[in-house]
């Protein structure tokens, strides 16, 4: 079939069981190819582009080139010169983009309110057909991608990564820095008389060439509206000749690089073994994965299994296994172990254990019913597959198309396993020899001789010891080891029975309601998919009473978690999740997958929770992993820090990660073994039963709960415990001050943050749509504009009890600068909001209220709607709608008004948060027009005890309505 304008390719595609899409691929003169994909239900449109380009090719001596030139692509195209529009398009219709570049590829990708999908495509249209690359605009966002890079700088996975690619062989590209900086495409440029702009526009178009690209859009549109859209749209990206997809024959590791033990400093207080094989590339092998399935029995977490020995001999605690193609023909295959302090002592034990595992297999594969059963489990989840984002599935589907080995028809359907390969599980395996491979050993302690270029990680290389090779030339086996059981989890009952024509109901019923507990349920009208969600709240006063036990409990869950590893590890494998987390006020349990062998699990969940036997040796390991981590928390990139930080400023029941580390270095052994069984001696259970589940088996749940009451004392004065805020004092600005505690990153953070009043669902409106407007102004003046950093949100910010507004700002310059900056942000916006015309401000009102009332995508979102209704206690299911309501009657009078009382006038209110960089501020010379008279403002918390027990606390939502308790019409 073929018009004029298009060729198609293919119409007929292997879906989803209750995939209701209509897919189509075409080919358009250019070469250009586009999977289009009709679907009337979707409430935001969506579209990617992969260029089948990435930092593989940037100069030798340009580094970051690819990368910078994503970024420009954001910056105005000949059809819509202005360096915002694309932005500003997006934000005002309820959309928003991104882009990522790797090393082959860069995709780009965004999403809009559906019936805004042929404008946002037209301006996006333009990154292909006509960018403009302004040199004011490349000047500037030079600096973005600086502070991109300087925001890796401190973190562990980047330096790791970069260092592995500095250790490999210069004649493949692995071995580039991908990001980029200020000196790579600024100042080294400038010097040897290279123009960057030059060079931007030369790689542009050498590689954006029509054929290497592959578009997908999804939108309510049939496919042939959206096939003409692609073509008038993309008909004129230039084609450069069928430009060919680089291909690089070198090895990524030479002889030169095997046999060696790389010694790495983290910057983390972290102990791992990073062991990596070259392999042959099976990327091409999909239809039976053999890498799949080696990294299936290398990881498996259950008895019998590599870590579940290491973890035995307590040298282990966590371990990974995966593949990875670099590029064509080169590929790794790793395996990465999260040492104890014992396990890093007798780390060639531990690499001895990894070849006793493969020495195992080799002497054991190929086995055809881990095959088959892995087969079962991948048929079941492709069958049952519920949507995801649109813009996420887009921008996946347009990298996978540039796999041109894969057949069109099976694009959608790459994860089943559809042909059993036992020669190349054998050849894959047979490959993970020790004269391929090498490890890094990383940990604070090891002693470091050299260190890398970009990113300054110090590190050292040996060769494997004698020791160490006697050991694995001939590793024997191990009679610990052996190959994983058949799973009892994986499902074989999918029935659903399908009601036609109901109305699905937006709440859930309440079923019981006594001194136990709450049970909320939920059949499934909606998605008609084999599948449930089970959400279990222990209420349990003793888990938060005090910083003591509120560690005791953490530790308490991890231990529990870490004992039922093996029944949780197995039904992971067959995508059944159970989770047991520690909350502000009690214990969590959820679980999810398909629905029949939910309750079973469940059920051994509890006794294991219930039978938990405290062992010493496992207590001294998380003790130190959890010293470990919070300690950790502390190196953490500034604004992931801003959380707990204003958490516990502003919350009742909550501690400094500095107080809980101080608090958990001092634990013990018998204190936790005191605690336990207190934990459950009061306890209150709010649960949620939701999906393909019957009312019976939902009273069914509530009763194995019985296993935990036993005989504590249950009260319904427990129900009502849930945190509370303080209320920052009216009209005063606050300011908290600390000092990041990693010396050497350059970044420093604030969190400003304007207090409303009390919570109330009116405020939430109005300060919803106050987020909705300043979120683009805000991210193009701050970032775009003043490039004060890479990190820059703003957004609505409602705790457990007050409403309020921040801006954060992640930024090489001083946090009173940042401070003054964000001031003068809502000053400029104060005029901004005054003369926006009326339709700008429906514009807004209607993009939030699309957002609002957005259609669940899969049962997931449904279910955890109502789960966070309940873990506020305000029951109130119907949120979202009841807001938009409220945001719909708001009128650009009362947003002014709203403006001056809260955020401009005299009455406002903030808590500004600064954390501190300790490294030399190297902006000071920009920063000459900041009034320090003005800046830093506020007063200064310099006892957060103090300030809290001054403050009053706001009071927590109250139950929206009063609910009747359910009884099934027999
Ligand atoms: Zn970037």
């Amino acid at each position: 079939m073929s018009n004029n304008n298009y060729t198609v390719l293919n119409e007929k595609f292997q879906k989803p069981d209750l995939d209701d899409r209509q897919y189509r691929y075409i080919q358009l003169p250019n070469n250009l190819k586009a999977l289009l994909i009709h679907d009337p239900t979707v409430d935001k449109s969506a579209a990617a582009l992969d260029v089948n380009i990435g930092a593989f090719e940037d100069p030798e001596e340009l580094p970051g080139l690819a990368h910078f030139c994503e970024h420009l692509l954001f910056m105005g195209s000949k059809k819509f010169p202005d360096e915002n529009e694309y932005a500003s398009y997006l934000s005002k219709h309820g959309g928003a983009s991104n882009a990522y570049t790797s090393s082959q590829n860069t995709n780009y990708y965004f999403y809009v309110n559906s019936e805004h999908l042929y404008n946002a495509l037209d301006r996006f249209s333009g990154f292909f057909t006509g960018p403009l690359f302004n040199k004011d605009s490349t000047d500037k966002e030079i600096n973005a991608v600086d502070s991109e890079n300087k925001k890796n700088l401190q973190n562990d996975i980047w330096r790791i990564y970069q260092l592995d690619k500095c250790l490999s062989n210069f004649d493949h590209p692995y071995h580039k820095f991908s990001t980029g900086n200020l000196t790579t495409l600024g100042t080294n440029p400038t010097s040897k008389g290279l123009n960057i702009r030059d060079e931007l526009l030369k790689f542009y178009n050498e590689y954006y060439s029509a054929n290497l690209m592959k578009l997908c859009i999804i939108g309510r549109e049939d496919l042939d509206t959206l096939s003409d859209w692609a073509y008038d749209l993309f008909k004129d990206v230039p084609n450069n000749n069928n430009r060919e997809v680089p291909y690089y024959p070198e090895r990524v590791l030479n002889r030169d690089f095997f046999e060696k033990i790389i010694k790495v400093k983290p910057v983390k207080d972290i102990k791992k073994l990073e062991i990596s094989f070259e392999v042959p590339d099976m990327d091409e092998h999909w239809e039976s994965k053999p890498s799949h399935f080696l990294s299936h029995l290398i990881g498996h977490e259950g008895s019998g299994s590599l870590l579940a020995y290491l973890k035995k001999l307590g040298w282990a605690n966590e371990l990974s296994a995966g593949g990875l193609t670099i590029s064509r023909g080169n590929a790794y295959f790793s395996v990465n172990i999260d040492l104890t302090e014992k396990g890093l002592q007798n780390y060639v034990e531990v690499v001895h254990l990894i070849f006793q595992y493969i020495e195992l297999l080799k002497n054991s594969l190929p086995q055809d019913w881990i095959f088959t059963e892995l087969a079962n489990i991948s048929r079941a989840n492709f069958k049952f597959k519920q949507k995801g984002s649109p813009s996420s599935t887009v921008s996946a589907l347009a990298k996978k198309l540039s796999k041109d080995f894969i057949p069109i028809a099976n694009i959608l359907s790459t994860e089943l396993f559809t042909k059993n390969e036992p020669e190349k599980i054998i050849e894959f395996t047979k490959s993970l020899r020790y004269d391929k491979s090498r490890f890094m050993l990383i940990s604070r302690e090891m002693i470091t001789d050299s260190q890398e270029k970009w990113y300054g990680t110090e590190y050292s290389v040996m060769e494997y010891p004698d020791e160490l090779l006697q050991l694995v030339q001939n590793p024997g086996l191990n009679s610990h080891l052996h190959l994983p059981h058949p799973n009892e989890f994986v499902a074989n009952n999918f029935t659903v029975n399908k009601i036609e024509d109901v109305t699905p109901l937006n709440e859930p019923y309440l079923l019981q309601d006594n001194a136990n507990g709450k049970l909320w349920y939920k059949k499934d009208d909606r998605f008609w998919q084999p599948r449930g969600y089970i959400y279990i709240s222990l209420k349990l006063p003793h888990t938060h009473a005090s910083i003591l036990t509120s560690m005791l409990s953490t530790l308490y869950v991890q231990l529990v978690n870490d004992s039922l590893k093996d029944l949780e590890y197995d039904a992971s494998c067959a995508n059944l999740r159970v989770s047991f987390v520690k909350i502000s006020q009690g214990l969590d349990i959820t679980l999810t997958g398909f629905n029949e062998k939910l309750t079973t699990l469940l059920a051994r969940f509890l006794d294991g929770i219930k039978n938990f036997k405290l062992d010493r040796d496992r207590f001294d390991i998380f003790k130190d992993k959890t010293v470990r981590h919070l300690n950790n928390l502390m190196y953490e990139v500034p604004y992931g820090q801003m959380y707990t930080i204003y958490n516990s400023l502003t919350s009742e029941i909550s501690w400094s990660t500095r107080e809980k580390l101080d608090v958990t270095k001092q634990l013990t052994f018998e204190q936790l073994q005191n605690f336990i069984p207190t934990i459950y001696q009061e306890m209150y259970s709010e649960i949620l039963v939701h999906g393909n589940l019957k009312y019976e088996e939902a009273m069914q749940i509530d009763s194995l709960l019985d296993v935990m009451r036993g005989d504590a004392i249950n009260h319904s004065q427990v129900d009502n415990i849930r945190m509370r805020s303080y209320i920052i004092p009216n009209a005063k600005t606050f300011r908290y001050e600390t000092l990041l505690n990693d010396e050497k990153n350059v970044n420093s953070c604030i969190q400003h943050v304007t207090q409303l009043d009390v919570y109330t669902e009116e405020l939430s409106a109005m300060s919803g749509l106050f987020a909705q407007m300043i979120h683009e102004p805000c991210f193009n003046i701050l970032r775009t504009k003043e490039q004060l950093g890479y990190v820059v949100f703003s957004s609505s910010l409602n705790n457990h009890g007050t409403a309020n507004i921040r801006i954060l700002v992640q930024s090489e310059h001083s946090t009173p600068y940042l401070e003054w900056r964000i001031d003068a942000f809502y000053k400029v916006f104060g005029t901004m909001l005054s003369s926006m015309t009326e339709k700008n401000f429906k514009r807004h009102k209607d993009a939030l209220c699309k957002n609002l009332l957005e259609k669940y995508k899969n049962m997931n979102e449904e279910s955890s709607r109502y789960t966070a209704a309940i873990y506020l206690g305000d029951y109130n299911f119907l949120h979202r709608q009841k807001k938009a309501e409220l945001v719909q009657k708001l009128t650009k009078e009362e947003m002014v008004a709203f403006y001056e009382r809260y955020i401009n006038g005299p009455q406002a209110t903030k808590l500004v948060i600064h954390l501190k960089s300790q490294a030399e501020n190297k902006k000071l010379d920009e920063e000459s027009e900041l009034d320090t008279n003005i800046y830093p403002s506020g007063i200064l918390i310099d006892d957060v005890r103090q300030f809290k027990s001054a403050s009053f606390l706001a009071p927590i939502r109250q139950p929206s309505k009063q609910f009747e308790i359910y009884k099934p019409t027999k």
